[in-house]
């Protein structure tokens, strides 16, 4: 891998270790270093003290450093969500990974069959030819698949309907040569940034309903089920809390976003920002800064402008984002900190983060699995 160090700063890296925050070039992704590791080290205090493993996912940050760190803190491994997204993970020395997802490429299945020759790989299935279909990969690629049966638990998106179809599948993987049944899939997407912390904590009771009987289930047709893993970070104190999740899959605790802190409020802190400089200041009242649509995802609303205040982002366009400044506070050349609205699509428009410490650029992250999407 090439060192950021030999790298063009100003073509191919928009900062350098040892400058100031100002000295980056803008539009970036930075990320507060000091805050980022107090959401790492709360997490997985979280996960210990319920007996858990941490799983965190990958696909939010889709990058080895990070993940790096989350395994120093105490992490088990990560969940990606893409096998592009495993394989720049495990080239870089993750030897853990849990894509969270059905996969039924036959060639994408092959390519994660020879990640599992030198790592531990798993995956999901929700029917018996995604079973067939690993099977085939698993003996074309001489390599053992883990596969974890998903269960829809009240998300409506992938995942077996019943307890029946689960423990048919566990016993198809059971009997299928190069393949282990490594547990339960149960994760509850829609519940993550329901806004209002009751509904929250009814949608993983409801979840745990219908995960109840799969597991007594499985017991009954005497087949052990090693993990239970799912929960994000707007729920996880109930998948924790219900005793039959083994393993958290928390993903935006790290970085945070603001619609994530609007729904669960400031237990983890924001650590990633979108730095950007303002342009223009055509008329009074309205600034122009460079971060567009190309450096911030608006699906979960336009981005917070951190630390000052009066200051509001109005509009995104390509490459500009439309800011309400009644005070005129703001001239050309500024750089301000915006908070984006959701971390996992904005992280996914940059190929670096600048991480910070003190106000100076300690290190630029790679964001290797930058559009790995297949
Ligand atoms: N697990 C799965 C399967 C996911 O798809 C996601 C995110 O969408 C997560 C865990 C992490 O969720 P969050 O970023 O809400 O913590
Ligand atoms: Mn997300």
């Amino acid at each position: 891998v090439t060192s950021p160090d030999t790298l063009d700063f100003g073509f191919d890296v928009p900062a350098r270790p040892g400058m100031t925050e100002a000295e980056v070039l803008t539009p970036a992704l930075v990320l507060d270093l000091a805050a980022f590791e107090r959401n790492l080290g709360k997490m997985q205090d979280r996960a210990d003290a319920a007996g858990m493993k941490l799983r965190p996912h990958g696909k939010m940050h889709k990058s080895p450093w990070v993940a790096e760190r989350q395994l120093a803190f105490g992490a088990t491994g990560i969940c990606c969500q893409k096998v592009s997204e495993a394989e720049a993970f495990v080239r870089a020395g993750v030897l853990d990974v849990l894509v969270s997802n059905e996969v039924r490429q036959p060639a994408m299945l092959d390519r994660l069959a020879r990640l599992a020759r030198g790592a531990k790989v798993a995956l999901c299935v929700d029917d018996p030819g995604g079973v067939e279909a690993a099977a085939t990969a698993a003996f074309r690629q001489d390599a053992t698949l883990r596969l974890l049966v998903e269960v829809d638990v009240g998300a409506g998106r992938c995942g077996v309907q019943t307890p029946d179809e689960a423990v048919a599948l566990a016993d198809m993987i059971r009997q299928s040569e190069g393949l282990r049944f490594a547990g339960i899939q149960a994760y509850h997407g829609a519940a993550q940034h329901l806004p209002d912390a009751a509904t929250r904590k009814e949608a993983i009771a409801s979840a745990a309903a219908r995960l109840k009987p799969v597991l007594a289930a499985l017991k009954a047709a005497g087949i052990p089920c090693p993990v239970v893993t799912g929960a994000g970070t707007g729920t996880f104190a109930h998948e924790a809390a219900s005793g039959l999740w083994t393993e958290l899959q928390c993903g935006s605790y790290a970085f945070m976003d603001a619609d994530y802190t609007r729904a669960i409020g400031p237990e983890f802190e924001q650590a990633l920002f979108v730095l950007t400089g303002v342009m223009s200041a055509p008329v009074p009242g309205r600034a122009v800064c460079d971060a567009g649509l190309k450096s911030l995802a608006v699906d979960s609303g336009l981005p917070l402008v951190s630390g000052v205040e009066c200051v509001v982002y109005e509009g995104a366009s390509d490459e500009h984002g439309t800011l309400s400044d009644p005070a005129r506070q703001l001239k050309p050349g500024d750089k301000l900190r915006l908070i984006p609205g959701h971390c996992d699509p904005t992280v996914n428009l940059h190929d670096w983060i600048v991480g910070l410490r003190r106000g100076k650029v300690e290190r630029l992250i790679r964001v290797a699995a930058r559009g790995k999407s297949w």
